[in-house]
C-alpha cells in the first residue's frame, strides 16, 4: 500500500490527513527505521517547528487505530516506549540485540508458512501478527566473549593474589 493509497483510506473514513498528520506518517514511511514517539516529535519539529507532543501522540493513535501504522515494543530493549513502522512493508520478523538495541528485519517465505500453518491448525483467522527474536548480534557476541573472558582473568588474578596474601600471613605467625 503505497502512501497515497494510505490517504485514501483515510479519506474514506472521513479523517483528514493534515499537513503535520502527513509529515508524521512520512517520517515513518521514509526513514524505515523503527521510531519512538520522542524521536519522531523530534523529527517532524524540523519540518514544522510548530507540532506539539500532543499532536504527535494523537496522530500516532489515531494511525495505528486506522491499521496503518504498527505499534512495537522491540522486546522492551529500550524500556517502555514503543517504536513504530508503516504498514506498508511485507511482514517481516525483528530481530532485536538485547545488547546494544540494533533491530534487523527477517523477511521471507517462512513467516507466510507460519501464519498458514497455525490459521490451519486452530482454525483461527489471523488479523496480525507480530514476530520479535531477542539475542546477541555477532559483534556483540565476540564482545561478550572478551567481557567473559577479561572477568575471568581478573577472578584468577584475584584468587591468586588471595593465596599469596594468606601465605604471607601464615608465614608471620
Ligand atoms: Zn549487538
Ligand atoms: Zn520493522
Amino acid at each position: 500500500m503505497p502512501l497515497d493509497s494510505i490517504e485514501g483510506s483515510l479519506k474514506e473514513r472521513g479523517v483528514r490527513l493534515t499537513r503535520q498528520r502527513q509529515i508524521l506518517l512520512e517520517l515513518i514511511d521514509k526513514t524505515g527505521e523503527h521510531l519512538d514517539a520522542e524521536r519522531l516529535f523530534q523529527l517532524a519539529k524540523e519540518k514544522d517547528p510548530k507540532i506539539n507532543r500532543v499532536t504527535v501522540y494523537r496522530t500516532l493513535k489515531m494511525l495505528k487505530a486506522g491499521g496503518l501504522v504498527d505499534e512495537l515494543d522491540l522486546m522492551h530493549y529500550g524500556g517502555d516506549q514503543h517504536y513504530y513502522e508503516t504498514r506498508l512493508k511485507q511482514e517481516h520478523a525483528h530481530v532485536i540485540c538485547l545488547r546494544c538495541g540494533k533491530v534487523e528485519e527477517f523477511f521471507g517465505e517462512p513467516l507466510q508458512r507460519l501464519r498458514k500453518q497455525i490459521e490451519s491448525h486452530f482454525g483461527f483467522q489471523i488479523l496480525l501478527a507480530r514476530t520479535e527474536v531477542g539475542g546477541y548480534c555477532s559483534h556483540c557476541q565476540s564482545l561478550r566473549a572478551r567481557e567473559v573472558e577479561e572477568v575471568r582473568d581478573l577472578a584468577a588474578a584475584n584468587g591468586k593474589a588471595a593465596v599469596e596474601s594468606k601465605r604471607a600471613r601464615s608465614r608471620r605467625s
